[in-house]
């Protein structure tokens, strides 16, 4: 893919709300309580991630599929489910004691993308707001708290102004998109195809910040704090 037909696709083709969810995502800060590690919900896994989690823990694909997936209860395709265990239907990579991930570094993309680019946000919010997540709690804060701060207000013109800013941080969202999610060589492909370099962590975080705030109604996120979220 050449250049033009790359940034056709990223105006033209991908809808803004996916770049807003991006840059939450960018912004969320996992507070590490294992709420979405146990519970009702699923982890969705692909072949790619019984891949990645056979290469962490040196095991054979076979090996990894059986012991540590299941079928998929709603049949979505090529997918599996991780397995759980106990009463609290904890996901068989939860440490026990420890309480954290043991293959942190090669979750499944469902959970590197968890919360705010995990589903369809509904009744209208800017993204998915999930009751017992203490990190979108802090994130509705630091959303709400930094709404009327100058430095955003200053970034948000530059990104109404200045077009190439606006192409450059949605170019550096696919970059840091697909890095999270450990695809590495399509992240290198767009260094490559557009000629940019992305956005270091600490512009990439305050243009997110602006861009956030510049494309998405937070109005929900007052509700949410104060009736929405178990505390
Ligand atoms: S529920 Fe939210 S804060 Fe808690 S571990 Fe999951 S992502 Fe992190
Ligand atoms: S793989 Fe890790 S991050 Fe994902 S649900 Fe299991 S324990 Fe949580």
């Amino acid at each position: 893919m050449e250049k033009e037909q790359f940034m056709h696709w990223l105006s033209e083709e991908l809808p803004e709300s996916l770049f807003s969810q991006i840059a939450a995502q960018v912004l969320f800060r996992c507070q590490h309580c294992r709420e979405c590690c146990r519970g009702e919900g699923y982890a969705l896994v692909d072949e790619e991630d019984i891949h990645e989690i056979a290469r962490a823990l040196e095991v054979s694909h076979s090996i990894a599929k059986s012991r540590f997936t299941e079928p998929d209860p709603e049949k979505n395709p090529g997918c599996r489910i991780l397995k759980s265990y106990g009463a609290e239907r904890s996901c068989c990579f939860l440490d026990r004691i420890s309480s954290r991930c043991s293959i942190y570094h090669n979750r499944p993309k469902i959970c590197r993308s968890f919360p705010m680019l995990s589903a369809e946000p509904e009744d209208g919010n800017a993204i998915c707001l999930y009751s017992d997540c203490l990190g979108t709690a802090s994130f509705a804060r630091m959303i709400l708290e930094k709404r009327g701060d100058i430095q955003v207000q200053r970034d948000m013109q530059i990104l109404n102004e200045q077009e190439e800013m606006r192409q450059k941080l949605k170019i550096s969202l696919c970059i840091w998109l697909r890095r999270t999610l450990g695809q590495k060589e399509d992240a290198d492909s767009i260094c490559r195809i557009t000629g940019e370099q992305p956005f270091q962590k600490n512009d990439l975080e305050r243009y997110c910040l602006a861009y956030f705030l510049m494309t998405m109604k937070t109005d929900g996120l007052k509700d949410y704090l104060e009736s929405g979220f178990r505390d």
